[in-house]
């Protein structure tokens, strides 16, 4: 197939704009789709063409699958790149997509299928060979005597997950017997309510864990190769908050081994596109969690240490393109952090949506900001309060660190509330300097603050 003449962006905010630019860099015309609160952004006016597809509320536009498709058929593009969020990860779109004769930019709809599930994304992998969380052997059971032997066998403390889980929902941590059958009910019943699909499963809680994710990237003649890993362990409430690459601390000799098998992975399961496989990381020891089938927020620092554009790879596999590269030509150069820049309270976390009076970014050498904010913007209230990210790239962590915090004094944000002030905290803080923190650190941190 030859490369697109045109592609509709079914997503907003700053990866709107980011698939724009790459779009314009390998000549692909594009088409933004966007609801009413967002007709006067950047990335709309800079598209080559524009469709309105519904009013504020995202399940009546950017969620709205016939009005995406039909906003594909006015414009005649022949491709849709779902960013992340909205669809991105809905088998149905995909399909429905494909089904119109557009080309779905991501992977095929039985693998988002696949991995949507976590009992049978597990399955596979494990299958696959990639080291998971030991557990339940797929989905609970009903017979509560044998819940009770799996959870004895697994070992307290257990976390019972929705196998339809996302976003940090529908888990449940169990210290006791005693709390165990009461804790599935419940969950199954949220699961139910929330997703659906009331199949839950057993994992061993681990303590400590750092989070370390390894991107991949795949063409549809199963080549697969892997480009690093990516540390986001700085979460509150499961929402990452900053992430690095590489990882801090970590034997490279561990990074090749678990990144050959989710490049093996891939080739088994026939994966097309972006990926990243995530994992728990405890004791030396990868624990595969979950696969998420699309493009990431932190995707930039990848970027930054291969050199490699994964949003152009993406466009260029989905075109029906072969890679070019091979695993000896991914070599990682440097470390980048990327701090996410969010419409909120910096210790409270509430949303502070609005008119931007003031925005002046940073730069210098190793600076990169991906945003569509500017001065006189009003963030709207509807969405993701995230509206750009900062990331830093320096020959060694040290200088990437130091990078960020002259990139962040430099930063001013006014007429709403960011989370600035927390990275700004963040970088001067002496267990990150060190690397490597939990899961759980930033949140124990921010207990100090009392807030
Ligand atoms: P989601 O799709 O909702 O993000 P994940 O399976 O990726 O669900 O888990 C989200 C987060 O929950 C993880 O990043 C981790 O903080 C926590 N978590 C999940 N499974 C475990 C486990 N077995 N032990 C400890 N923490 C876990």
């Amino acid at each position: 197939m030859a490369m697109f003449d045109k592609i509709l962006i079914a997503n907003r905010g700053e990866i709107a704009l980011r698939v724009q630019r790459a779009c314009r860099e390998l000549g692909i015309k594009t088409v933004a789709v966007h609801s009413e609160a967002d007709r006067e952004a950047k990335y709309v006016k800079l598209a080559d063409e524009s469709v309105c597809i519904g009013p504020a509320a995202s399940s009546q536009s950017y969620l709205s699958v016939p009005a995406v498709i039909s906003a594909a058929e006015v414009t005649d593009a022949q491709a849709i790149h779902p960013g992340y969020g909205f669809l991105s990860e809905n088998a149905d779109f995909a399909e429905r997509v494909e089904q119109s004769g557009f080309v779905f930019i991501g992977p095929r709809p039985e693998t988002i299928r696949l991995m949507g599930d976590k009992v049978s994304a597990k399955d596979a992998m494990k299958k696959a060979g990639v080291p998971c969380v030991p557990g339940s052997e797929g989905a609970l059971p009903d017979d509560p005597k044998e819940i009770i032997r799996i959870a004895k066998q697994v070992g307290y403390p257990v976390i019972i997950k929705a196998a339809g889980g996302g976003g940090g929902r529908g888990m449940r941590v169990v210290h006791t017997e005693a709390a165990l059958i009461n804790a599935v009910a419940m969950t199954k019943a949220e699961a139910q309510a929330a997703f659906n699909n009331p199949v839950v499963y057993m994992e061993k809680y681990l303590e400590k864990p750092r989070h370390i994710e390894i991107q991949v990237l795949a063409d549809q003649f199963k080549n697969a190769i892997y480009l690093g890993e990516r540390d986001c362990s700085m979460q509150r409430r499961h929402q990452k908050v900053l992430e690095e690459a590489p990882a801090p601390l970590l034997n490279p000799r561990l990074r090749d081994k678990i990144g050959e098998r989710c490049a093996e992975a891939c080739r088994r399961i026939n994966y097309r596109g972006v990926g990243t496989f995530e994992f728990l990381f405890e004791n030396n020891e990868f624990y595969f969690i979950e696969m998420n089938t699309r493009l990431q927020v932190e995707h930039t620092v990848t970027e930054m240490i291969t050199g490699i554009d994964l949003v152009q790879q993406q466009i260029k596999v989905a075109a029906g393109e072969k890679l070019t590269m091979r695993q000896k030509d991914v070599v990682l150069r440097g470390h980048a952090i990327e701090c996410r820049i969010n419409a909120e309270d910096p210790y409270t976390f509430v949303p502070s949506p609005g008119k931007l009076s003031t925005f002046h970014m940073p730069g210098g050498p190793g600076v990169r900001i991906d945003t569509h904010a500017y001065a006189g913007y009003t963030v709207p209230p509807h969405y993701d309060s995230m509206i750009g990210k900062l990331i830093t790239h320096g020959d060694t962590r040290g200088q990437a660190i130091a990078r960020m915090q002259i990139a962040l004094s430099e930063m001013v944000v006014e007429g709403i509330k960011t989370n600035i002030p927390l990275h700004r905290d963040l970088m001067a803080d002496a267990a990150f300097h060190i690397g490597g923190t939990s899961i759980h650190y930033l949140e124990q941190k921010l207990g100090i603050y009392g807030r």
